[in-house]
């Protein structure tokens, strides 16, 4: 028995037998040819370009009719790759330089793009990498003839195991019988995470051995909460797992029976508990677990995997439909969170070192104002159908705030003038996720009606620690004392100057730091939308002034570790089931 530790993609527990996935490479052997023969294999190239370009359109057809158009829109990244001139024009330069066949050319060059990717610091583009290595293989097998229709071809259920799922290989899964993956390579903001989550499977990602250490056919459990996946389990292992499978079914089937009651301490306070969205098409997953509205509305997927920029007609009707989807719960929309270079062409590269720290979301868009007011309009027009809000991410300090403010007064007078319609009192928020706001907030409070705090970042600005890196991820502590003093700063000041303060961040989620919470007098929850029941079950559990005790009482220890050993030694007394095992 072995246990195999990853990346946690998606919630939950399966054991399977393990279907090792792609990891036969088409052959791209090497043989001479001569220069009559260039022609020939210059329509092999473009023969094979337009039948992948047609298997993708074909995926793309499929997933639009089952799991909606935003899903589908992943696939613009494999077609961007497909025109791309410049990948064309040095496989037909290859050609003619070195006179050997197509398929050997082609895989040079794409793997050189490839290489190039998987070294950039940019989060997005290394995960772009496995988008341009399916269309890579896709293009050879086309090129050799060799069709791997694997995944059509499972009957039973089993647990995919793959170095790296494409989003497209991810589809094809939808409808199957597919208990899990696990990947050894992969983020928790790739797509394939992304689409896990919403098909509802446990996932593993980032496990780096995960093909070298399973064999087809091998025995394993998935726990995707816990982010570790067990080869070979022996018999009391299973039994253990079965039993903890189990008991989450039943504690989720209890759960959800809170769906309707508000989320209300036992002497009564009561906390707003939303959602985060990414796509409309979780709309229904938000209503079924009970969230009141969405707190946060990520709207990149609009500007992702596209050469141009979403118009306003298209986000006004995307905005919309939402709104009107929650109304009369509201709904904060984010501005848009691009990190530099993420909207262009996959094969572009990042000019970056430190994309995290760089031209991103409100620099990008007071950089912008063209593409920012764009936004705007279409956030403003669709509050006119709906309770909606809007926040701005990554504001640093005051300047930046009151600049996006005045763009936003400006756009407000033009639709006026248009007399277009459009929620007047419509309410601004900022995300505080940089440590200067953070220590800021009474300065920035004036020009906002709330706060959302952003620990994914916020933690990883404070700590100094990246996100996304494996390597250093046992540093990435929500409950570390540097972090819980910046939290209670924030609250407080945000409370001193009459706005209400909420997290959208994946801490929110977390039952005992949400006890902290709820203790440093957190106003707003937002979760994603199977976490709200459980959030929910913590808050009714216990008294508000407990809650506050417990909260002093964490800021007095000198470690996250301790922190967190007190949080969970009390959600253990107050909701034994959350904690058991
Ligand atoms: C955050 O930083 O906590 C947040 C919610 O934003 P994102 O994860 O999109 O950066
Ligand atoms: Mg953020």
């Amino acid at each position: 028995m072995l246990v195999l530790k990853g990346i946690p993609a998606s919630h939950g527990i399966a054991i399977g037998k393990a279907f090792l996935f792609g990891s036969e490479e088409p052959p791209a052997t090497r043989r001479s040819i001569t220069e009559t023969e260039i022609s020939t294999e210059v329509m092999r190239f473009e023969e094979a370009l337009i039948q992948t370009r047609h298997q993708i359109l074909d995926i793309q057809r499929r997933l639009a009719d089952e799991m909606g158009q935003e899903h589908a829109e992943i696939f613009n990244a494999h077609l961007l790759v497909l025109e791309d001139q410049s990948l064309r024009e040095e496989v037909l330069g290859g050609l003619k330089a070195q006179l050997v066949n197509v398929e050997a050319i082609f895989n040079d060059v794409i793997r050189r793009h490839l290489r190039a990717f998987s070294r950039t610091n940019d989060e997005y583009l290394r995960d772009r990498t496995a988008d341009i290595e399916d269309v890579r293989k896709r293009i050879l097998r086309n090129l050799t003839g060799r069709q791997r229709n694997v995944l059509e071809q499972i009957d039973e259920p089993v647990v995919v195991v793959a170095h790296a799922l494409s989003p497209s290989e991810t589809a094809l899964m939808h409808k199957r019988h597919v208990l899990a993956f696990v990947t050894d390579v992969g983020g928790r903001t790739g797509h394939t995470a992304i689409m896990a989550k919403s098909l509802g499977i446990p996932a593993v990602v980032g496990v780096e051995v995960a093909t070298k250490r399973i064999e087809k056919g091998g025995r394993l459990v998935v726990d995707g909460t816990r982010g570790e996946v067990v080869v070979d389990p022996d018999a009391e292992t299973i039994r253990r797992y079965e039993v903890e499978q189990r008991r989450w079914q039943e504690i989720s089937r209890q759960l959800l029976q809170l769906k309707d009651l508000p989320a209300e301490t036992l002497d009564g306070r009561r906390v707003t508990l939303s959602a985060n969205l990414e796509v409309p098409d979780e709309i229904p997953s938000v209503i079924a677990h009970g969230a009141e509205g969405i707190g946060l509305y990520r709207t990149e997927f609009f500007y992702m995997n596209r050469t141009d920029f979403p118009s306003e007609e298209e986000q006004f009707q995307a905005y919309k439909t939402v709104a009107e989807r929650m109304a009369p719960q509201s709904v904060i929309v984010r501005t848009v969170d691009l990190g530099g270079d993420k909207f262009l062409s996959p094969l572009d590269l990042p000019t970056e070192m430190n994309p995290f720290m760089g031209w991103r979301a409100i620099r990008f868009c007071l950089a912008r104002p063209d593409v920012f007011r764009v936004q705007l309009r279409a956030i403003l027009r669709a509050s006119a159908y709906g309770n909606l809000k809007l926040m701005f991410p990554m504001i640093s300090g005051l300047e930046e705030l009151r600049r996006a403010n005045e763009i936003l007064h400006g756009v407000k007078q033009e639709l006026t003038r248009e007399k277009q319609a459009y929620a007047s009192d419509l309410e601004i928020g900022a995300m505080i996720e940089v440590p200067s706001a953070a220590l800021t907030c009474d300065l920035l409070a004036g020009e906002v009606k709330f706060f959302s705090i952003g620990t994914n970042d916020l933690i990883q600005y404070a700590l100094a620690v990246d996100r996304v890196n494996e390597k250093i991820a046992y540093l990435y502590e929500p409950s570390h004392p540097a972090v819980i003093r910046l939290l209670k700063q924030i609250i407080e000041a945000g409370h001193r100057a009459g706005l209400w303060v909420g997290m959208c961040g994946e801490m929110a989620g977390e039952p005992a730091l949400a006890l902290l919470l709820l203790g440093l007098g957190l106003d707003e929850f937002s979760v994603s939308p199977i976490q709200v029941p459980l959030i929910k079950k913590v808050v009714r559990s216990i008294e508000y002034r407990a809650a506050q005790a417990i909260a002093q009482h964490a800021m007095g220890f000198r470690t996250g570790k301790e922190v967190e050993a007190f949080l969970i030694s009390h959600l253990r007394q107050l909701v034994p089931d959350l904690v058991e095992g």
